[in-house]
Formats: structure tokens, sequence, C-alpha cells
């Protein structure tokens, strides 16, 4: 399938998601055990009686991060976060980590223990064990592959697919400030290297800078809506952005969304440094990515149990399938939501 001597498809042209698309379709599930492979944010095994998630993410240098001004440890921090975040948005508490890291000989122990000491920490803040893992050498960059493990009762797992006609689509905490941190810091890095005597000026921007270098995965939603009573249709975690992790959601389930523009959570912080920049906070709310929040959706007979909390919007619904994905905006206009999201292969860097 994937060696022909006379065709030859770019893997730009079929996009990340296509081509996972295409793995999938390649792969055949052997086990009873495996209740879910490919195609959700984490894997889910049937471990007699309890549910196991696995998920694993790889950054790589110069693609997901940049040792410019990303420190190691913040590194360490948020390459452990990314994946719990897709373990919290299976609905699963994570337990256990892998890490495999490629490295080469530009870093020194001392570095590799700054890099440790972030994922420790993080190990720390989510109760989770680093139990093992693999290290090789790299001839360019640094690469970090983590694997998570986590576990849940049977009937807690909360899939991709679940999402019905009328349910409220909800999102936690705020979007658009990962990418706008990124923003702020590939500026100061750009004036930096034409002039390496300016110090760069980040001062004011801790909150959007935060979100980027060392974000937090939301472990305290879905404890949450489990104290509450309430557990969702569907669910995924923001690492794409909005609009293309809400595709994903109606995509998988059959459905059509209305999503209100005036609904999407944004921070004054990522709003103003957006409008300096020139950018429209909602596209980089909907494009941005690398936010870790959770989005997903509930039966309209959950709302009044949400309703009071502070740190959950209710953006918009979702309709029939034929309706299309859309977002209604400020004016009322409904306009097609693409997959503006980040997309490793289409990235120019
Ligand atoms: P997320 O953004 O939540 O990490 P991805 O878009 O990376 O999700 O992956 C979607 C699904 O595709 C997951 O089930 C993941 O395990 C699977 N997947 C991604 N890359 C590969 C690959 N190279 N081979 C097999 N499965 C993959
Ligand atoms: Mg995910």
């Amino acid at each position: 399938m994937f060696e022909n001597t006379t065709k030859r498809t770019e893997l730009g042209d079929l996009g990340e998601f296509g081509l996972i698309e295409l793995i999938q379709k390649s792969i055949k599930l052997r086990n009873p055990e495996t209740l879910k492979g490919i195609g959700d944010d984490a894997a889910v095994i049937d471990s007699n009686g309890l549910n196991t998630v696995v998920t694993c993410d790889m950054l790589v240098e110069g693609v997901h991060f940049d040792l410019m001004f990303h420190p190691l440890r913040h590194l360490g921090y948020k390459a452990v976060v990314v994946n719990l975040s897709d373990v919290y948005a299976m609905n699963a508490t994570p337990k256990q980590i892998l890490v495999s890291i490629a490295i080469s000989n530009r870093f020194s122990l001392e570095a590799v223990e700054e890099l440790y000491s972030g994922m420790e920490l993080a190990c720390e803040q989510y109760k989770v064990d680093l139990v093992g893992g693999d290290t090789t050498t790299s001839t360019s960059g640094l690469i970090l592959s983590i694997t998570a493990i986590g576990i849940a009762e049977k009937d807690e797992i909360v899939y991709r697919n679940g999402a019905k006609e009328h349910d409220l689509i909800c999102v936690s905490g705020d979007l658009g400030g990962a990418y706008m941190g990124l923003q702020i810091l590939e500026r100061e890095k750009k004036i930096f290297l034409e002039n390496p005597k300016i110090q760069p000026d980040l001062s004011g921007n801790d909150y959007i800078l935060e979100r980027q270098l060392k974000p937090e995965a939301r472990k305290e939603i879905p404890a949450k809506l489990k104290e509450l009573g309430v557990k969702p249709t569907s669910m995924i975690d923001i690492s794409d952005g909005l609009s293309s992790e809400v595709l994903h959601l109606c995509r998988q389930s059959g459905v059509g969304c209305a999503i209100y523009e005036d609904k999407i959570p944004i921070d004054p912080q990522t709003y103003d440094r957006a409008r300096e920049f020139g950018l429209d906070p909602t596209v980089c709310a909907l494009s941005g990515g690398e936010d870790y929040e959770l989005l997903f959706t509930i039966r309209q007979e959950d709302y009044e149990k949400l309703r009071m909390h502070m740190d959950i919007s209710i953006i918009g619904h979702i309709t029939d399938a034929g309706s299309g994905s859309n977002l209604v905006d400020k004016s009322g206009n409904q306009i097609a939501l693409t997959a503006q999201g980040w997309d490793a292969l289409l990235k120019k860097n």
C-alpha cells in the first residue's frame, strides 16, 4: 500500500488526518479486548472489568517546539500534559506514562535532567507514574514521544462518536491563548535574531505565554461532570483548534452543528493581543490549537446542572448532518466550519 513504484502520492496533499484515515483502513483488529483502535483520543482496551485507555503523542523539535524560547523543564511538563489531556478526553483517569526520547550530543546531562524534572513535576501534579520508555540517538533535533495509560469504568468512557441532534456543545476554559502566546514568542525571537542586544519584551503576557509553554490538562472537568451527574455524549480535547475538533466530533457522530461566535470563550489578554497583531480573535480560537481544553456535548436535560458552572461555556448545539457544521457569526450569518487546525504535514516551517 505505501510502496508503489509507479505512483507517488504526496503526504502534503493528504494532510495529517487523511494519512491517519488511510492507515486506519489498512489495519485489522484481532483481539476482542480491543474495544477501540485508531480514531479517538485514545484506544480502549477491556481489562477484565475496568477499561484501559492508551494514547501517545510525539513532539519534534522545529515542528512542535522551539528550544530558543521553550525552557526544557516546561517542555517536559507540556509533553506529559498533552498526553494526559487525551486520557481525560476519554473521561478516564491517567495512571502511567512511558517516555521515549531521541536526543543528539548537542544536549548535556544537565539538559536531560531539566527535561525530566518538568516531566516529574507533571507526574506529581497529575498523580501519574513514569514507568519506562526508550532512549535513542537523533542526528538532528530532539524528539519526545510519550505514551499515557489510563483507566475508567466500562460505562464511563466517552467517545467522539456519541453526539446526537439537539445536544448542547460545551467547552471548558478559554481558547486561542496558546496560539497568541506563540505569536508573542515568535515575534520576540525574530527581534532577538535581528538584534541580539535587544532583550525580549514578554511583559503583560503571562497568561498566554503559560498557555503556550506550560499548559495544563483539564483534569477537574471530568471530575466536576461526574459530581454533577452529567455524562457527556461525546468528548475530545482541543489540540488542533476548535474548528478541527468540532468537525471530528460531528463527522464521527454523523451529525452537524451550529457554533455561535459570540459564545466562544476568549480571555481578554488573548483578545487584546490578537487585535494588536491584526488577527481576528475568533479565528485564533477556531484555528489556533494547543489549548488542551475539553470540547464535549451534553443532553439538553443536563443544561440546568451545568448552567452555573463558571469554567464551562455552552457554545452551540448539534444539528442533523444535512445542515452541515456551521459557525453563526455575530451578525447571524452561517459560515461553514473548515478544518484549518494545525496540521503537521501542511505546516511550512
Ligand atoms: P489527538 O489529536 O487526540 O492526539 P490524533 O489526531 O493524533 O489525535 O490521532 C487520531 C487517532 O489516530 C488516534 O486514535 C491515534 O492513535 C491514531 N493515529 C495517529 N497516528 C497514527 C499512526 N501513525 N498509526 C496508527 N494510528 C495513528
Ligand atoms: Mg485528542
